[in-house]
């Protein structure tokens, strides 16, 4: 799998290996209360429980966060009735079947349904999450699948797999903290927040016809436009990972600071699919690594730019964020590409980005559409420019 995967599917093949580790987890523990027929001292059977609970949910949630990452179910936030009150009811009866396990210490069918209903928690669990936050949720379900594995560690007395399985638990939870953090929301509002479910396409579309304009420009203008650049700026998304456009673009850096023009990569933390995305596929591109700079050191520097080419970035650069309160990404701190003499974006369409809502920035006076695979455009762009020569 690991040597099929494409870059870009990296987060749904992450989730898959969670939900084996967890199901193994899972199953090591149904086999241990088998064999000892609950016959086990109450501290290995609180361990046991913790396991196959966690191991089961993971499991399952781990799943669906596959199945959306991998468009194979609604990637919006599926909502219903109730919801919560179903949620609440089945962890409950899960901890106390839990308790009532450890106080008899007795071999009881009991315990499969526990196992059964945690399966059916996880999907209860991740259902309503929508799909831009699956890459929180899928941290999140490491440090679970960790903590199954660590509590396996306590069943069966081996110490590597506590030491491991607790470093699995606690880097994967830091993670999802850290993605919270980029993305200003708390852990809260993403497991229980339903981000995007407001947003209807018909109404985005609506929206986006009443804002105004969008300018397109061609390769061929583009390059005469880098002529008389001396400062640019690249803001690269999760287009380029898609296009595999970072050998392109690590050119276009190369051709432009030959001729002493300021090159630099604006890296937004929660930029692609998963953090660290950007940076990974630059460097596989050899850009060397002092020409990328983090968002809060960019951003003040946007105003010089002559221009900024944004290359399939769309929710990292929505100004909407900062300016309207409705919009779900309102509070995300993003790339302030808004501010520079010109901005040229490269997508294929006026489709939304992974939130799911319209980009403000592509009807500013300033703003340029490239329209085309950004590895294509970019192509196009470089071709351009070396007959300019
Ligand atoms: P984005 O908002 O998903 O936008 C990507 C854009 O790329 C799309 O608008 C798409 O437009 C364009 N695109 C796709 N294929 C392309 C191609 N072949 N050529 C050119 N353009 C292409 O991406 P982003 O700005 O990088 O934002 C990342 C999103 O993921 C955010 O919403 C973030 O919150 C979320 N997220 C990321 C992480 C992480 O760790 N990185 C974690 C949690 C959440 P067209 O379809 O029109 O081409």
């Amino acid at each position: 799998m690991g040597l099929r995967i494409p870059m870009t599917a990296v987060p749904q093949r992450t989730a898959l290996s969670h939900s084996l580790g967890a199901l193994a987890a899972c199953l090591v523990g149904v086999s241990e209360y088998f064999r000892y027929q609950g016959a086990l001292n109450r501290v290995t059977l609180t361990a046991l429980d913790f396991e196959v609970v966690v191991g089961a949910l993971t499991f399952t949630g781990s799943l669906v966060a596959a199945a959306k990452l991998q468009e194979l179910l609604r990637g919006r936030p599926i909502t219903y009735r109730g919801q919560n009150i179903l949620s609440a009811s089945v962890l409950t009866v899960i901890v106390c079947s839990a308790i009532y396990l450890v106080v008899t210490q007795a071999a009881t069918p009991f315990f499969y349904v526990m196992v059964g209903l945690a399966l059916v928690f996880g999907l209860l669990l991740v259902i309503p999450i929508g799909a831009a936050d699956m890459p929180v949720v899928i941290a999140l379900l490491n440090s679970y699948g960790g903590l199954a594995d660590s509590a396996m560690g306590f069943v069966l007395m081996n110490k590597i797999q506590i030491i491991t399985g607790s470093l699995d638990g606690t880097s994967g939870f830091l993670l999802s903290l850290l993605m919270c953090r980029a993305m200003n929301r708390s852990a809260m509002n993403v497991l229980f927040g339903a981000f995007g479910s407001g947003v209807v396409e018909d109404e985005a579309a609506a929206a986006a016809e009443a804002k105004g304009t969008v300018r397109n420009i061609s390769a061929e203008e583009t390059a005469v436009l880098f002529e008389t650049a001396r400062n640019v700026i690249v803001v690269p998304g999760y287009g380029m990972a898609v296009a595999q456009a970072q050998h392109a673009v690590a050119e276009l850096g190369n051709i432009l600071r030959e001729r002493d023009v300021d090159v630099k990569f604006a890296i937004h933390p929660v930029a692609g699919r998963m953090p660290g995305h950007m940076n990974v596929l630059l460097a596989e591109a050899n850009v060397a690594y002092e020409h990328l700079v983090e968002m809060e050191h960019i951003n003040p520097e946007f105003p010089q730019a002559d221009i900024v080419l944004v290359v399939g970035a769309n929710d990292v650069t929505n100004p909407a964020a900062k300016t309207n309160k409705s919009s779900p990404l309102y509070g995300m701190p993003i790339l302030e590409v808004s501010r520079a003499k010109s901005i040229i974006v490269l997508k294929r369409s006026m489709r939304p980005g992974f939130a799911g809502v319209d980009n403000d920035l592509y009807y500013n006076e300033n703003c340029m559409m490239l329209f085309g695979d950004a590895k294509d455009s970019l192509t196009k762009l470089i071709g351009e420019m070396k007959s300019l020569l």
